[in-house]
């Protein structure tokens, strides 16, 4: 049966390697597409930030792929039969069997989302004067380890910020750089090392087994622990599938065991990884579950819930067990690959290969006359929504910090993401949001930046206010018309 069901890509006809879903959609949410004038007025309203447009406003939301997966059928079913119990409840248990089954881990404590763990296990591990290797950071992970003091040092290998690759793991870690790292800082001040699974910032890129044993054998020489952000696990252990020779032959769940096995801590949001909500922190480390479990309590709720509802929890179960599915978890990355290699056809600069959660358009590159300190990712996303209506992310230096002397350090990348959440946008919304990049490709020197008008100290991304440069909107909004007529 397990051979019966084995699915590769399936294979047109016609030769169009298109994807293909392997699930049909039962209930659905109407969409809106308000006309590019009102979309003018409200990226206005929302201070040129995308993060403070509104629903209405918004045709296709490409924001982000946090609790925005469409959920299946049997997680919806499983959210009626949820026991509420405060403490002790038969809900956790489902799902602590879950963490276990599939992440191979015995502890697990319940956190309400992904950096609810990163605040625990931050709080517990890392202090002033503390460093953390990483192969990337993380926004939320990076806010949390310097609140408690320590240094992120990232460890990328050259390959990763290189835009168009065909390097399969640029999420892989610098390994000569980690092992110099500890000998210079001493493995005393290395609390522990952090791999981030399909690499967030740099595009979703994974790592490969390979690499990740080589951390394995470092932390080892120097007894250091190793946390795994499994956020994006899923897609990172496809990936290893798809791309790495000796995996070809193993199922999604030998490979998520063997990448968890190699961490003595795995977190994780539920948001990504199981497409509800709620995160986790698991170990079979005693030692390490004691130091943490006291933060849960305080900060989260009682250990049996964390802060999560319990129908949700349900979910969580459910999604856990169908990141074990080809289907389920490769179905993002396989539109995200068809998107870019459209896009790289075009002469877009797309973040190339494909990655998870998202297609991530470079601005450097596409919109050359915008300097850095006028933050090109923040006004490609802020131009593109006018023309489009689709909501996308910045993911460059706006979602930066400053330095002690007040200075923008500038990110490595500007990237304009446009999220791809699991099982939700259609073939011909994606055709779209391929066109209307093209439009604005040709139109691009119309496009220009930003400045702060308001900008608050902590992950200013997030609630911050900017405003055009110059009129530059308003002329993108007439061109759009001259070219467009009435289309919305
Ligand atoms: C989203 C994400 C987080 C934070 O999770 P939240 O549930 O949004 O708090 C941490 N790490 C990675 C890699 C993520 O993608």
């Amino acid at each position: 049966m397990e051979n019966i069901q084995k699915k590769g890509t399936v294979k047109f006809f016609s030769g169009k390697k298109i994807p293909l879903e392997m699930h049909k959609v039962r209930i659905v949410q109407s969409l809106n597409l308000v006309p590019v004038e009102r979309r003018l007025e409200a990226i206005k309203e929302g201070g040129y930030n995308t993060f403070l447009l509104e629903t209405k406003d918004i045709f296709l939301d490409m924001l982000t792929d946090s609790g925005t997966n469409a959920m299946s059928d049997q997680q919806i079913s499983k959210m009626f039969v949820a026991d509420d119990a405060y403490a002790g409840s038969k809900s956790f248990t489902k799902f602590k069997t879950a963490v276990a089954d599939v992440f191979g881990k015995d502890m697990i404590l319940p956190v309400h989302q992904g950096r609810a763990a990163e605040n625990i296990i931050s709080q517990t591990f890392v202090k002033k004067g503390s460093f953390l290797p990483m192969n990337y950071h993380f926004t939320t992970t990076l806010a949390h380890i310097q609140l408690n003091g320590g240094t992120v040092v990232e460890l990328y290998t050259k390959e990763a910020m290189k835009i168009k690759s065909t390097n399969p793991f640029k999420g892989n870690m610098d390994i000569p750089r980690l092992e110099e790292l500890i000998v210079s800082k001493g493995p005393e001040n290395i609390p522990f090392i952090r791999m981030e699974a399909s690499t967030n910032l740099i595009g979703g890129q994974p790592f490969s087994m390979e690499n990740y044993k080589e951390v394995r054998k470092i932390a080892d020489k120097y007894k250091i622990n190793i946390v795994l952000d499994a956020s994006l696990i899923g897609e990172n252990a496809y990936f290893i599938k798809k791309r790495e020779e000796a995996y070809f032959d193993k199922s999604l769940g030998d490979i998520l065991r063997e990448m968890c096995g190699l961490a003595d801590i795995v977190y994780f949001s539920a948001r990504k990884v199981s497409s509800s909500r709620g995160g986790g922190i698991c170990t079979n480390n005693m030692d390490l579950y004691y130091k943490m479990r006291d933060l849960v309590p305080l900060y989260e709720g009682f250990l049996t819930y964390g802060g999560i509802s319990i129908r949700e929890i349900e979910a969580m179960t459910v999604g856990l067990y169908e990141t074990l599915e080809e289907d389920v978890v490769g179905q993002s990355p396989s539109f995200i690959e068809y998107a870019v290699n459209e896009l790289d056809k075009l002469g877009i600069p797309v973040v190339m290969p494909g990655g998870a959660l998202g297609c991530h358009v470079e601005a450097q590159q596409f919109i050359p006359q915008v300097p850095q300190s006028e933050y090109p990712a923040g006004a490609l996303v802020a131009a593109f929504y006018i023309i489009s209506g689709i909501r996308g992310m910045e993911r460059g230096t706006l979602s930066s910090i400053r330095d002690e002397n007040g200075n923008d350090i500038l990110a490595e990348l500007e990237l304009m993401r446009l999220a791809f959440p699991r099982r939700v946008f259609t073939l011909s919304q994606t055709e779209y949001v391929i066109d209307r990049l093209n439009w604005l490709y040709n139109n691009r020197e119309l496009v220009g930046g930003l400045t702060f008008v308001e900008e608050p100290p902590v992950l200013r991304f997030f609630t911050g206010r900017l405003a055009p440069v110059s009129d530059w909107p308003e002329k993108l909004v007439a061109k759009f018309r001259a070219d467009f007529g009435d289309s919305l």
